[in-house]
C-alpha cells in the first residue's frame, strides 16, 4: 500500500491557521492592537488604505523586540507569553496562542521592524506569503512597526470574501474602537485613506467611552462598581432611554478582553427585561474581573467566546449589579429634585394648555385664540383632548404657594394642573412653567408595584382563590423552577403545585391580577424564575415577582382615562417612592421646561 498521509508543510499550515484567526482586515488589527498592549505601549497609531485590503500599519512605544525575537515572532507557535500547560490555566495577556504573526505573514505582503529602547538599532524582516525574504538593521525609534500590504493577495478564495472598502474599514473601526474602550490609559490614533477617523488620548474611562459612542449619551451613564469575592464588575451602563436597536455599544470585557459571550450578554438583557423594549439594546462598557483560573479563553482562536467554570456566579452577578443599579434610578434623581416653581419664580401662568399655546400664539402672531393642537403619528391623527375641568383659557391658574412646594415635595404630582391626555397613553401636566409629561402605563405600574411592597411589608400578598383550579403544561425544566420557587411563589399570592409530568395546578393567583389573564401571568413568571438561577437571593426573586404582577396588573396600550382617574393616578404617583423602588426603572415622566420649547420655536 502506498502512503497516503503527509504531515502538511510549515507554510500550508499557517495559511489554514490563518483561515481561523485572520477572517477580514479588522481581525488583523485586532491581533496587532493586542500585540502592542501586551509588549506596554501607551500610545499606538494604525494607518488603513483601501479598507485594510492594501495597507494595514501598526506603530507602537511597547518594549520591542531584540533581533532573535523578532525573526522568532513570526513562526507558528512562538510567544513570549507562555511556556508550560501551566501558564495556560493563568494568562494574563491578551495573546498567547503564538500564531497570529505567522498567520498575517503567510497571507500578505509583510513587513516587520521592532527595535528595543536599549539597543541601537532595530532589526527589520521582509515576508511574501510566508516566504522570508529578507532580514536586516534598520534605523527607527523604539517599539514596534508591523506594516501588512494585500492581505490575503495569494488566497483569491478569502479575498473573494473581503467587502467594501467602507464595510472593512467600519469594522476596523469597531476593532480599534473595543480596544481604545478597554485600555484608557492608552492613546490611539487611526488614520484611514489619509483621513484622521481617530485620535483619543490617555484619559479615564467615561472620556474615553464617550467619546467613542457620542457626547449626548454622557449623561446617561452610570458607573456601576461591584466586587463579590474575587470577581469584580465595573464600567458605565446607560439608563433605559438611551438605547439603542444593535447590540454594538454593548462593550464587554473579561479580564480586559473583549468578548461577545452568550452568558454575559443573556444576563445583560434579563436585567434590562421590562425596562426597555424587546429588540433594544443598552448602551455600556462592562469590565468582568475574575481570577484567571476561573474563565477558559482558549475556545476559540478570535478569544471572543470564554467559558466560565461557574457560570451561574458570573450570570447571577452580573444581572444582579445590572438590576440593583437600574432599581435605583440614578437617572430619576435629577427630574425629581427639580425645584417645584413658586409663585414669586414662576412667570404669569395661564392656561389653557399652558404656556406653549402662548408660546406658539405669540410665535404665530395669533392672539387670543385657543389652538387646537392635531398631533399626526404616522398618518394617524390624534389630539390632546383637553379635559372638562381644565381651567378656562386666560383664567389664571392658581400658582403654587410658596411654602407649599417647600414644605413638600409629596405632593409635585397632584399639585399640577391638568392638560389632558395624549394618544391615549399620556398624561399632559403643568407644573410651574414645565410642561410634564406621564407615561400613564409606567406610572400605574409602578404605584402597583409599590402597593405590592406595602403589601408584602405589612403581612403578605393578597391572594385570591380561583373559582375553578385552572392546570398550565409547562416544560419539564419549569417544573422544577415551581418547586424550587414554590416559597417566593406562595408569599407573593400563587399557590401552584405539580400535578404529575409537565403540568402545574394553579388554584390562586395574587389578588392584584385575579380575573385578569392568570395563566399568561404564571407562565411568565416560571420563564422568568427558570432564567433566574438557582442561587437567586429570596428577596431578589420576590422582587421580581412583584414586578410582574404588577407589570400584569396594569391595562397595556392605548386607554382613555377621564379627569378622574388621572386625578386618582397623580395622588397615588405621590405615595410611591420612585426613586427607591421602581420595578423596571422605566422613566415615569418626562419634563419640558419653557426654554426648551421657546428654543424649539426660535424664540432666544
Ligand atoms: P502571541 O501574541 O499569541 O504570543 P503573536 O504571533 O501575536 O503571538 O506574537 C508572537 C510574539 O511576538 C509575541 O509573543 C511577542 O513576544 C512578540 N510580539 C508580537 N508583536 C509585538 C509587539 N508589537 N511588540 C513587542 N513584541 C511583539
Ligand atoms: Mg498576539
Amino acid at each position: 500500500m502506498a502512503q497516503r498521509i503527509t504531515i502538511l508543510s510549515e507554510n500550508i499550515s499557517n495559511k489554514i491557521a490563518a483561515g481561523e484567526v485572520v477572517e477580514r482586515p479588522a481581525s488583523v488589527i485586532k491581533e496587532l492592537l493586542e500585540n502592542a498592549l501586551d509588549a506596554g505601549a501607551a500610545d499606538i497609531i494604525i494607518e488603513t488604505a483601501a479598507g485594510g485590503r492594501r495597507l494595514i500599519k501598526v506603530t507602537d512605544n511597547g518594549h520591542g523586540m531584540s533581533r532573535e525575537d523578532a525573526m522568532l515572532s513570526v513562526e507558528r507557535h512562538a510567544t513570549s507569553k507562555i511556556r508550560n500547560d501551566e501558564d495556560l490555566d493563568s494568562i494574563a495577556t491578551l495573546g498567547f496562542r503564538g500564531e497570529a504573526l505567522a498567520s498575517i505573514a503567510s497571507v500578505s505582503r509583510f513587513r516587520l521592524a521592532s527595535r528595543e529602547p536599549d539597543s541601537l538599532e532595530g532589526t527589520e524582516i521582509i515576508i511574501e506569503g510566508g516566504r522570508v525574504r529578507d532580514v536586516k538593521a534598520c534605523g527607527m525609534p523604539p517599539g514596534t512597526v508591523i506594516s501588512v500590504e494585500q492581505l490575503f493577495f495569494n488566497t483569491p478564495a478569502r479575498l473573494k470574501f473581503m467587502r467594501s472598502a467602507g464595510t472593512e474599514s467600519g469594522h476596523i473601526g469597531d476593532s480599534i474602537a473595543r480596544m481604545a474602550i478597554s485600555r484608557p490609559d492608552v492613546s490611539f490614533t487611526w488614520v484611514d485613506d489619509n483621513k484622521e477617523q481617530l485620535r483619543v488620548q490617555q484619559g479615564d474611562l467615561l472620556r474615553r467611552f464617550t467619546r467613542i459612542i457620542g457626547k449626548e449619551s454622557a449623561n446617561a451613564l452610570h458607573p456601576l462598581n461591584i466586587i463579590k469575592g474575587d470577581v469584580s464588575l465595573d464600567g458605565f451602563i446607560s439608563g433605559p432611554a438611551t438605547v439603542r436597536s444593535t447590540t454594538a455599544n454593548m462593550f464587554t470585557y473579561i479580564n480586559g478582553r473583549f468578548i461577545k459571550d452568550r452568558v454575559v450578554q443573556h444576563a445583560i438583557m434579563q436585567a434590562y427585561r421590562g425596562v426597555i423594549d424587546r429588540g433594544r439594546y443598552p448602551v455600556l462598557a462592562l469590565f468582568i474581573k475574575l481570577p484567571p483560573g476561573e474563565v477558559d479563553v482558549n475556545v476559540h482562536p478570535t478569544k471572543h467566546e470564554v467559558r466560565f467554570r461557574n457560570q451561574s456566579l458570573v450570570h447571577d452577578l452580573i444581572q444582579g449589579g445590572i438590576e440593583d443599579l437600574l432599581r435605583a434610578s440614578p437617572w430619576l434623581s435629577g427630574a425629581r429634585q427639580r425645584p417645584i416653581m413658586t409663585a414669586d419664580a414662576s412667570p404669569p401662568l395661564r392656561d389653557y394648555q399652558t404656556s406653549i399655546a402662548v408660546a406658539v400664539q405669540n410665535s404665530l402672531g395669533i392672539k387670543g385664540h385657543n389652538p387646537t393642537f392635531h398631533y399626526i403619528d404616522n398618518g394617524i391623527p390624534s389630539f390632546s383632548v383637553p379635559l372638562h375641568d381644565a381651567p378656562i383659557a386666560g383664567e389664571p391658574v392658581v400658582p403654587f404657594r410658596a411654602n407649599e412646594a417647600v414644605e413638600s415635595s409629596l405632593s409635585y404630582f397632584s399639585t399640577m394642573t391638568i392638560i389632558g391626555q395624549f394618544h391615549g397613553q399620556y398624561i399632559l401636566c403643568q407644573s410651574g412653567s414645565e410642561l410634564v409629561i406621564i407615561d400613564q402605563h409606567a406610572a400605574s405600574e409602578r404605584v402597583a408595584y409599590q402597593r405590592l411592597q406595602k403589601q408584602w411589608s405589612s403581612g403578605g400578598i393578597e391572594s385570591q382563590r380561583l373559582l375553578f383550579s385552572e392546570t398550565v403544561e409547562l416544560a419539564f425544566s419549569e417544573v422544577a423552577t415551581v418547586e424550587r420557587f414554590k416559597k417566593e411563589l406562595l408569599v407573593s399570592g400563587f399557590e401552584l403545585e405539580p400535578f404529575g409530568g409537565n403540568t402545574v395546578i394553579v388554584s390562586a393567583v395574587p389578588h392584584l391580577v385575579a380575573g385578569m389573564e392568570a395563566i399568561r401571568l404564571v407562565r411568565d413568571i416560571i420563564a422568568d424564575l427558570a432564567k433566574m438561577g438557582l442561587t437567586a437571593a429570596f428577596k431578589h426573586v420576590l422582587d421580581h415577582l412583584l414586578s410582574r404582577i404588577a407589570c400584569h396588573s396594569v391595562i397595556r396600550g392605548v386607554r382613555n382615562m377621564d379627569s378622574r382617574e388621572i386625578t386618582e393616578l397623580l395622588r397615588s404617583m405621590d405615595d410611591t417612592d420612585f426613586a427607591a423602588s421602581c420595578p423596571h426603572g422605566r422613566p415615569v415622566s418626562h419634563v419640558i421646561s419653557l426654554g426648551e420649547l421657546e428654543k424649539i420655536f426660535k424664540r432666544t
